[in-house]
């Protein structure tokens, strides 16, 4: 990869099956592109479905060496790759910027994320602690022992290449299985790269292997529909979680899905105003708002609607739109042409309702997959980007009378990941937080994800959490055991 003679070593562009970094047995390569010109930065191995199989094989060899090795012993190459990560964190980040568009900023905050999912994990994983009880009728007792699940199917998305990649290798590593982890097309070097660094760092060969594919369906489908494989880990769309979940079925495979959102951010009257637009900024324009916690609807309590916009516009407009790998840059671009077509598409219906640009709402001309930060005011409700995630850096906000309102608002959607609520009043605060249908909500703050916290949504956003103890416990079974005494 060009650019990145500061690496540690040569970014890896072939699949890891095993020990070794192969080239795929179908000769094809993927082109991957620069969101910042719309240029090929390089190509990666393609695999086919023998190459899936030649993963799962090798997953399969490791699998009984890796849940015999002590706890403590994976905790120590746990820690090393935390490390080992930590310890290359430039150059990662100026990767992801290249392949993802992200800025620097957004990316270094997402090394050092991805990498702390090893520490927490490598600290889980001397602790997957057992049950022993006395049956109620007495007489036997009942032990329950935490085990490996097994072989791991990882599929990640494109806009944290790194973090959802670990959020699931840290904790499939912690509880003993081996994996296959399946990044997204758009963004594969960066898992290449972290791979690399886990070989370095000591995690044994066959312990994580990597594979690409313009295919992802039929790769996929082979892994899951061989009865080796014991898990499947999903972020990404509902719709491709749902194709996956029927895949799944087929040898009834334990599945954690990490789908799509839908962010209300509500703001009440009493809100401190400078915390909630600090708070909306982060939860808005983190990665360009290109996540799927970023807050998709801004619902604002009429007191404090004109000055919450007014500002919101001035933060936003503040911001510099450029190249992830420039220093300068606050916004970098979109992955690709298709996240502008849907941004623009979103924007357009939302003005043809009645939405007010107050700020941006049109895309540049020139190279390259950019969007400029942008607010839409007084967005109807009938606008389609209140029900769809944008993805993208544009605010759309709508005011509200009543408390009521904004809840019934918040709640109508399919979608239940994560919520946002700025209110100096936290009796009021807690009791709207226990009634958003959302797996997370955030309380005058503008960001939730943190290794430590169960991360995961409700209906149709996802089963399972991921970080936390309960992200390790969706890598293992419980046995449960009988015994006389
Ligand atoms: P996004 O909308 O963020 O691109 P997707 O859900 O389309 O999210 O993709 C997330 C991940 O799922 C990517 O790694 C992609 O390759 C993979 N993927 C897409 N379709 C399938 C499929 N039919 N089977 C397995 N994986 C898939």
């Amino acid at each position: 990869v060009p650019g990145f003679e500061k690496a540690s070593f040569p970014v890896p562009t072939d699949l890891l099956v095993g020990d070794a970094w192969v080239p795929g047995s179908g000769g094809k390569r993927i082109d991957i592109l620069d969101p910042a010109t719309g240029g090929v930065l390089t190509s990666v191995a393609d695999a086919t479905v023998a190459d899936g199989m030649a993963a799962l094989d090798a997953a399969e060899a490791a699998a009984a060496g890796w849940a015999a090795t002590p706890p403590r012993a994976r905790a120590v190459i746990l820690q090393r790759c935390f490390q080992a990560i930590v310890d290359n964190v430039d150059w990662l980040a100026q990767l992801i910027a290249l392949e993802n568009g992200k800025a620097l900023p957004d990316a270094r905050g997402e090394v050092l994320y991805a990498a702390e999912f090893f520490r927490w994990y490598a600290e889980e994983a001397v602790r997957i602690n057992g049950d022993l009880s006395i049956a109620p009728a007495g007489g036997n007792r009942i032990m329950v022992q935490y085990q490996p699940i097994g072989i791991s199917l990882l599929i990640t998305p494109w806009n944290f290449p790194a973090a959802m990649a670990t959020r699931k290798i840290a904790p499939a590593l912690a509880a003993g299985c081996t994996c296959i982890l399946k990044p997204a097309e758009e963004t594969p070097l960066t898992a290449l790269a972290v791979g690399e660094i886990l070989r370095q760092a000591g995690v044994p060969a066959g312990v994580v292997n990597i594979v690409n594919t313009s295919d992802p369906a039929s790769v996929c489908s082979a892994i899951l529909r061989d009865r080796r494989t014991r898990k499947l880990s999903f972020t990404g769309s509902t719709e491709v979680g749902r194709i996956l979940l029927r895949e799944a079925s087929y040898n009834v495979i334990n599945s954690s899905m990490e789908l799509g959102g839908n962010a209300p951010f509500l703001v009440l009257d009493d809100a401190d105003l400078d915390a909630a637009i600090d708070g909306a900024m982060i939860a808005k324009m983190r990665n360009a708002g290109e996540a799927c916690t970023a807050a998709n609807r801004f619902y604002v309590q009429e007191g404090i609607y004109p000055a919450f916009v007014e500002k919101l516009v001035e933060k936003m407009g503040a911001l510099k739109m450029g190249a992830g790998t420039d220093a300068a840059s606050q916004c970098g671009a979109m992955i690709n042409r298709a996240a502008i077509d849907k941004i623009e598409t979103l924007v357009n219906d939302a003005v043809a309702k009645g939405a007010s640009v107050r700020l941006g709402g049109k895309t540049p001309e020139g190279a390259g997959f950019f969007y400029p930060p942008s607010v839409l005011a007084d967005v109807s409700l009938d606008a389609d980007l209140l029900r769809e995630e944008i993805f993208g850096p544009v605010a759309a906000v709508v005011p509200f009378a009543h408390v009521e309102d904004a809840v019934r608002m918040a709640n109508d959607t399919e979608y239940g990941l994560a919520a946002y609520v700025y209110t100096e009043n936290m009796k009021l605060g807690l009791q709207l937080a226990e009634r958003l249908e959302y797996g997370m909500v955030a309380l005058n703050r503008g960001l939730v994800s943190d290794p430590a916290a169960p991360f995961g949504g409700v209906k149709q956003s996802g089963l399972g959490r991921e970080g936390a103890h309960h992200g390790l416990l969706e890598f293992t079974e419980a046995k449960y055991i009988a015994v006389n005494w």
